[in-house]
């Protein structure tokens, strides 16, 4: 690995500082950053209004290592799977969703997963670190390049649901946010960006009090707690539906966003009228929709299998009445192991 600094793990304001120190004027680091955020440098010598001895100077200093994509996949119904090489040489995957109006990327945040949701692949891999905020940006611009080349038009939106858990990843996550949405550098719209949870309250809260301006959603599976817990150990851990609840009326109080419920209907888990009813009076308790997302089998055992059409409809009957809208996700990308939850890097690399 390249033992020279990365010089995208500096703020613009310590860039600043930097030129400063080195006899330098401070305006450098505006039009170094730009470099680095917006136009998307590989190395110094693009950096074309800076001297050349400028650019040395920088290359003697500081190094920017970028992510490369190892591996791709194309499904049968257009979306691409990347396996994504990191600084380190370990791998995550990101996703690109096209559908005919938008092309979403499905982002990771994490090298596997601290959790252990018993129905998601990631959870088998051991969490090996946390992404650093430009190795998520990377997978952001990565996603943009492809989407113009494949589906010929940008990227619009971007979900943190791939590898990882976000939240957990924090301070990283929002540095990235903040680069994708700033102008100084991809100047995307936040409200195009959406933050997908397991459910950790206190960090919840934090975002709330920083609003980013981002969409929030919420994995549930179960709104009864024996059940989550059972299905998303993470649920006990974390104080159960009743501290989630209390972070998400704060959430909404805070920043006035409606928040999304992910869930998953299993047979035989929460495919019973009580479940339905629990879903149905936590949804109602803050502003929310509902999306009813397909399982994607992880393994060839049975303990979890899709519920039956007749139970989504019954779902989505219950909510309806309630004046919760809800909607029924058909994943994309099976056949290539890229739809929510098979994240395992399975590809063989070698
Ligand atoms: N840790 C975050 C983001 C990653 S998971 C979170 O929990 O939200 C992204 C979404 O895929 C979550 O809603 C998760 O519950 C769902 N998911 C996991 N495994 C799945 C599977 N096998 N089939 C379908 N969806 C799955």
């Amino acid at each position: 690995m390249n033992k020279k600094p990365n010089i995208r793990s500096l703020s613009e304001e310590e860039l600043k500082d930097f030129f400063v120190k080195h006899g330098e004027k401070p305006f450098r680091a505006k039009q170094v950053y730009e470099w680095l955020w917006k136009k998307n440098a590989r190395n110094f010598d693009e950096m074309t209004n800076l001297s050349k001895d400028l650019r040395t100077f920088l290359d003697k200093h500081f190094s920017i290592p970028h992510i490369k994509i190892k591996h791709f996949q194309r499904s049968s119904d257009g979306t691409i799977k990347n396996a994504v090489n990191l600084q380190d040489n370990l791998i995550v995957e990101s996703v690109l969703i096209p559908t005919d109006t938008r092309t979403t990327a499905c982002v990771s945040s994490q090298v596997g997963c601290s959790l252990d949701c018993k129905f998601c692949a990631t959870a088998r891999l051991k969490r090996m670190r946390n992404l650093s905020p430009d190795e998520i940006v990377d997978q952001v611009v990565e996603a943009d390049l492809q989407s113009k080349e494949y589906y010929g038009h940008p990227l619009s939106n971007i979900v943190f649901m791939g590898m990882g858990e976000p939240l957990l990843n924090y301070d990283n996550v929002m540095s990235a946010i903040e680069k994708i949405t700033s102008d100084k550098a991809l100047g995307m719209s936040p409200r195009r960006i959406t933050v997908s949870t397991s459910g950790i309250p206190k960090m919840i809260r934090k975002m709330a009090d920083d609003n980013p301006r981002v969409k929030l959603a919420v994995s549930l599976h179960s709104a009864i707690d024996d059940i989550r817990t059972e299905i998303m150990p993470v649920n006990a851990r974390q104080g159960g539906l009743k501290e989630l609840l209390k972070a998400l009326q704060y959430w909404y109080d805070k920043t006035k966003s409606r928040i999304t419920f992910e869930y998953l209907v299993f047979k035989g888990i929460n495919d019973d009228e009580r479940s339905i009813k629990a879903l149905v009076d936590f949804a109602k308790k803050v502003p929310s929709k509902v999306n009813l997302i397909e399982y994607n089998p992880i393994d060839d055992s049975d303990r979890f299998q899709q519920a039956d059409d007749k139970v989504l409809d019954k779902y989505q009957q219950a909510l309806k009445e309630a004046g919760i809208i809800s909607t029924v996700r058909r994943s994309r990308g099976k056949d290539i192991d890229a739809a929510c939850g098979q994240l395992a890097n399975k590809i063989n690399l070698d």
